[in-house]
């Protein structure tokens, strides 16, 4: 397992961040499948439904070939003694929230960098692309790593040494995981 480093106590639960910075080209040959994850994402709700998720009307690969580098970044948070099933949910959607600023600010730092976030773009209620209607924010959106093929648990457990959990019924995971990325050049 990779050292993590302690990032910030929350109430019920406690946030750890790990780096790594990977030539573009291994990353590339050992995690990423466009046509095996975009079909995956079929099942998934958010398929057709959000212009940050696949199908795209653009080849996700043209994005990866365009950097030699990519700086992952995982958060890990552990739940507190006593942690509930919608207490470490609530705890997801607040940790993506302050990854997103995050990655933000990171992309910011490094000219010509793009955030990669650790899930689906949410910056709207409603995604427009249900309604049939152009992203309202094609400047502030960015894609994940999954859509645009990577296999985040392979990359977790390769790169990290943990692997992706989720809740389970009413079980508590041991923790649980998210992940971005900045792909940029050196
Ligand atoms: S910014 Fe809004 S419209 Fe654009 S992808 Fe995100 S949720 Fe959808």
């Amino acid at each position: 397992m990779k050292e993590k480093t302690f990032v910030r106590e929350m109430d019920g639960y406690t946030v750890y961040r790990m780096d790594e910075i990977v030539c573009l080209d291994d990353y590339l040959k050992d995690c990423v499948d466009v046509p095996k994850f975009e079909a995956l994402c079929r099942s998934c709700p958010n398929y057709g439904q959000r212009w940050s998720c696949p199908p795209f009307a653009f080849d996700p690969m043209e994005i990866w070939q365009k950097y030699s580098r990519l700086h992952l970044v995982t958060h890990i948070f552990e739940p507190g003694i006593g942690q509930t099933v919608q207490g470490m949910l609530e705890a997801h959607r607040i940790e993506k929230e302050k990854m997103l600023e995050l990655l933000m600010e990171m992309e910011a730092e490094q000219a010509g960098s793009m955030a990669l976030w650790a899930g689906t773009c949410d910056l709207c209620p409603a995604c427009a692309k249900a309604e049939g209607k152009p992203c309202r924010m094609p400047d502030k959106m960015r894609h994940s790593i999954e859509a645009l093929g990577g296999d985040v648990g392979k990359t977790a457990e390769l790169y990290f040494g943990y692997p992706i959990l989720w809740i389970e019924g009413d079980k508590v995971p041991a923790y649980m995981t998210l992940m971005g990325g900045i792909l940029y050049n050196e």
